[in-house]
């Protein structure tokens, strides 16, 4: 289908349809399109004069005699199967569902349904997020740039290098002053990279005074070109707990050389507790406790997340008075990929000499201990707004349904975090949702399935639109549908324990 450009004016107003073409008003933009043609975001088009969410709607079913994962949208002509009685074992998601601008108007499906003798409501509607954007947790030592360095995309700004976490380095991506606050460029390419990033597509960065990466949510990161395989299994000081009763026997010394800590065995409290006398071992660095140092090198791609390729580098002089020749060092990195093994000699010097082999059995179980390093995106937005008039006409009791926990919200099916405080700021993992749940509007800004889901009386008792409520059922004539096997380990939005007062028979308060 060919897409038809927006037909808004320089005021900002829209001309009335041409000839042989519809008004989409599914968002601000309110393009004209003309039949046979969709609206600039690909999603609605003119079909024989009509107006038509283009993707199917994606109903979930539970996956209890299927066991399978959800899978991608089903191919044209995979749509739906003729059921004509929805059992209260499918959910409705957003996905396909459409979305309703302005906003006070009831969102595109209401739909009720009997959850154990209890009748539910499921409010759907994909939200257009101006204020959204994307959590990346990156499994890597690797430095990938300062925190606070720019991260780019097409050569645009969208987001930056944030707080690294254990064994993670962490991006923050989009936002509102990406997507609106900056030049339409940039607005563009924040929006495109979002939603390839949020439908598990892979999505090439550059990072200021950093390194290029390829981020892929649930694939490993590909960091200047190298694929990422381990995360470490702990920092320096963590490692040397984890494995010194392996090394002492085998080896006089060990330095787990690490960016944050690096860890030294005899000097260490694990050392100490089994006896590991002193090898006179001196580091360069700031010590911290006992056998923890930090700040041994610059950050790199080195060993241990630092710039050394040579790890002799982080090590100054042995102590004459203690130090003795013969003394046997390993030095390894957090995830075992660098690990060398040295022995002094007369003048006290590290010689590198082959691994023994029980030795080389500790660096192995060290790599054996790294989970694989993986992309975590979170999708994060803010349905605090005007999109919770669509759910009620009086939307902050919405709100405050949320927070109490009688009103459940989804995103495809698929569990989210509300952020506690004001508004309804959630975030959700996009490896649980369906492939491409998500969308955009060239406005920019990404669009993202919600469903709230409560019991029926307390939809009613929040202010939600009751004339427009429909049953499950009636969801047989939507022409355009797709059945998904709910995945494994995903909690079911209608479970019992999401709403233990609705289902014991008693009603929630508010
Ligand atoms: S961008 Fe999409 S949703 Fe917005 S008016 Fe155009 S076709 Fe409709």
């Amino acid at each position: 289908m060919t897409r038809d450009a927006p037909a808004i004016d320089d005021a900002g107003t829209a001309a009335p349809p041409p000839p042989g073409k519809i008004r989409c008003d599914a968002c601000p933009v309110l393009c004209y399109i003309a039949d046979g043609r969709s609206g600039a975001c690909d999603r609605y088009a003119n079909v024989d004069g009509v107006l038509t969410r283009v993707d199917p709607l994606v109903m979930l079913e539970r996956a209890v005699e299927h066991g399978d994962a959800v899978t991608p949208f089903l191919g044209e002509g995979a749509e739906w199967d003729g059921a004509l009685a929805p059992s209260p074992s499918r959910f409705v998601t957003a996905i396909g569902a459409g979305t309703t601008y302005p906003d006070y108007k009831p969102a595109p499906f209401i739909v009720s349904s009997q959850v154990e003798g209890v009748d539910m409501v499921t409010v759907v509607t994909e939200g257009i997020f101006s204020y959204c954007g994307v959590k990346a947790k990156i499994d890597t030592d690797r430095h990938l740039g300062p925190e606070r360095a720019l991260v780019r995309y097409g050569g645009e700004p969208i987001g930056h290098v944030t707080t690294g976490e254990y064994g993670s380095q962490m991006l923050s991506l989009g936002g509102v002053h990406h997507l609106t606050g900056g030049s339409k460029k940039e607005g563009r390419m924040t929006c495109e990279a979002l939603l390839a990033l949020c439908n598990k597509q892979a999505v090439e960065l550059a990072v200021d005074d950093g390194v290029s990466i390829v981020v892929q949510a649930g694939a490993a990161p590909i960091i200047d070109g190298v694929v990422e395989h381990r995360m470490r299994v702990g920092c320096g000081s963590a490692a040397i707990g984890m494995f010194a009763k392996q090394w002492f026997e085998h080896v006089d010394e060990v330095v787990v050389v690490d960016d944050h800590i690096t860890g030294v065995l005899s000097e260490h409290q694990a050392g100490k507790l089994l006896d590991v006398p002193p090898t006179g071992i001196k580091l360069r660095g700031r010590r911290s406790t006992p056998g923890r140092y930090f700040r041994v090198a610059e950050p790199g791609s080195g060993w241990g997340g630092t710039d050394i390729e040579d790890p002799l580098t982080i090590l100054e002089p042995f102590d004459p008075k203690v130090a003795r020749p013969g003394t046997t060092l390993l030095m390894v990195s957090t995830t075992g990929d660098h690990a060398a093994y040295f022995v002094l000699d007369e003048a006290l010097r590290p010689v590198e000499t082959p691994m023994p082999d029980a030795v080389r059995a500790s660096v192995a179980r060290v790599q054996e201990n790294c989970e694989p390093a993986l992309c975590s995106v979170l999708f994060i937005g803010g349905a605090g707004g005007s999109l919770r008039a669509g759910v009620t006409e009086n939307p902050v009791r919405l709100t405050r349904s949320v927070k109490d926990a009688l009103t459940r919200v989804t995103s495809g099916g698929a569990e989210v975090y509300v952020w506690p405080g004001g508004g309804i700021t959630y975030m959700v993992d996009v490896t649980r949702l369906p492939d491409n749940a998500f969308g955009y509007v060239p406005t920019p800004a990404l669009v993202a399935p919600i469903e709230f889901t409560m019991t029926l009386e307390d939809y009613r008792a929040l202010g939600g639109y009751m004339e427009a409520v429909r049953p499950l059922s009636s969801l047989g004539a939507v022409e355009r549908q797709v059945s998904l096997p709910a995945a494994d380990g995903e909690a079911w939005p209608f479970d019992a324990r999401h709403f233990p007062k609705a289902l014991a028979g008693e009603r929630g308060t508010r």
